[in-house]
């Protein structure tokens, strides 16, 4: 098969940048290694998005995915005048919807094997259904498959096919987790150890969300921590109680503490929201890891994991016991994806840093401009860094193009980038801009 491009990865990024590459003309295929869109948003239950200035710049994908999502009952604008409220399943169906509409060709549960490379240009890919399978040859006289590649068959059983060839022009990288980029053996940039703590979220039900809110509105008064209203007809709210600071809710945490409902961990960050078409239900930014790992360190991984589970169970007893509402609450859905913050980011024809963003640095060809603060999350209590901006700020495309291959993108939380620009640059939108942006990009080069 021959595309145009090839966006890897049918996350945030990757939606907003195959939607818009068919858009614009390009045969586009979007390959997924999940069995649904969204990525993040939908596998890691990442909701609502942030709040960010209403960008002129690239927000198109952004606002048609709203309106789709309004369309099924799953999207509000909240009190704040922010419209990222959304339902991460209904998005699941929003997303499949829209890139029909541009006629993106979408492979869900696909893999990438290898990657060809001619001249530094990707020329083409070889994927299938399952991880790279490596068949060797087995010397027997037994009734085994003589294969000594993944590509060849079985004599006379074409339905063992293991692997498809994709020819490509370009090859958007917007996995998240650099698949083609370090398949690519692309250079990365040297601050990777710099990590933060992923989270794995979940969703709660069976919730009482009138008596819940009369609790909160009248227990805590910070209007900066907890809100609540009622939206098309729902009730919507939002409340929160971290470590590192004294919150209306810290007392009640600190009795879960002190009775043993809750560990010391459970209190480094709690949030929750309602979900547009979800009614008694909350979604549960937490619980957080205790470590910030690497996460290709698959012991500490898995162990943080199981963990994250448990605590879950904690959480929703102290809920149960503490929130008035939370009487009937069960756990309705944990996260089938943990949610990374942040990984290792590869090196592009521009690295931005945290001062082109303190600076509101001013580029020729922008791909975003946002005012979403620099959010760094620790597992320490005093190492996060909640740090508001001052000035919109930009990002240059050239953060998004490969220095080490000509026709390699890149878009999302992976992009060329210091560690603290990072932090304010993944945010939902700023990732749906990236693609967006990028797709506008490849287009007019390949017009050229
Ligand atoms: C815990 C947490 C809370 C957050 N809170 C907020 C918030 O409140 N608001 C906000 O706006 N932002 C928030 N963010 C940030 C934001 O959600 C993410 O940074 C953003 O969604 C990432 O988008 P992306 O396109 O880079 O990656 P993703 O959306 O993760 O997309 C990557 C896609 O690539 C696919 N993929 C990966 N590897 C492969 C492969 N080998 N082959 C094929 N496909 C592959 C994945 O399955 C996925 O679909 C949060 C992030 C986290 C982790």
């Amino acid at each position: 098969m021959k595309y145009n491009i090839v966006v890897v990865g049918g996350g945030t990024a990757g939606c907003a940048a195959a939607y818009f590459s068919a858009k614009l003309g390009l045969k586009t295929l979007l390959i997924e290694k999940n069995s649904y869109l969204g990525g993040t948003i939908t596998g890691a239950l990442v909701v609502p998005a942030m709040k960010s200035v209403q960008s002129i710049l690239n927000n198109d994908f952004y606002n048609i995915f709203t309106q789709r999502l309004y369309s099924l009952g799953g999207q509000i604008t909240y009190l704040d005048g922010n419209k990222g409220w959304i339902n991460p399943e209904l998005a699941k169906i929003a997303l499949d919807s829209i890139l029909a509409d541009a006629g993106v060709d979408i492979l869900f549960n696909t893999y990438i094997n290898d990657i060809f490379i001619q001249n530094s240009f990707i020329k083409s890919l070889s994927i299938s259904s399952s991880e790279k399978i490596n068949l060797i040859p087995i010397d027997n006289d037994a009734n085994i498959l003589s294969v000594s590649t993944e590509t060849t068959t079985s004599e006379n059983n074409n339905s063992l096919k293991l692997s498809e060839y994709i020819e490509t022009d370009y090859v958007i990288d917007a996995s998240g987790t650099q698949i083609i980029c370090r398949k690519a053996n692309c250079r990365f940039i040297d601050d990777n150890t710099n990590l933060q703590p992923s989270s794995l979220r979940f969703i709660a039900s069976g919730i009482d969300l009138s008596k819940f809110k009369e609790f909160i509105l009248e227990y805590d008064k910070d209007r900066e921590a907890t809100t609540a209203g009622v939206i098309n007809n729902e009730i919507h709210l939002s409340t929160a109680c971290t470590w590192d600071k004294e919150w209306a809710l810290t007392p009640l945490f600190n009795k879960g503490l002190k009775e043993g409902l809750l560990n010391k961990e459970d209190l480094a960050y709690f949030q929750i929201f309602t979900i547009p078409g979800m009614p008694n239900s909350v979604a549960y930014n937490c619980p957080r890891f205790t470590k910030s790992i690497n996460n290709n360190d698959l012991y500490a991984l898995s162990n943080e994991i199981i963990a994250a589970r448990k605590s879950m169970l904690r959480l929703i007893n102290f809920c149960k016991k503490y929130f008035p509402g939370f009487e009937g609450a069960y756990i309705s859905e944990i996260a089938p994806e943990v949610g990374v913050r942040v990984s290792p980011r590869p090196v592009g024809k521009y690295i931005y840093t945290i001062q082109d963003l303190k600076e509101g640095k001013t580029f020729e060809n922008p791909v975003l401009v946002s005012n979403y603060p620099i959010d760094v999350h620790s597992d320490k209590r005093d190492g996060a860094k909640l740090e508001k901006v001052y000035k919109e700020y930009q990002l240059p495309i050239e953060s998004l193009i490969s220095a080490d291959y000509k026709n390699l993108f890149f878009a999302g939380r992976s992009i060329s980038c210091d560690f603290y620009s990072q932090s304010a640059l993944r945010i939902i939108p700023s990732c749906f801009s990236m693609g967006e942006g990028l797709a506008r990009y490849i287009a007019n080069l390949s017009n050229q």
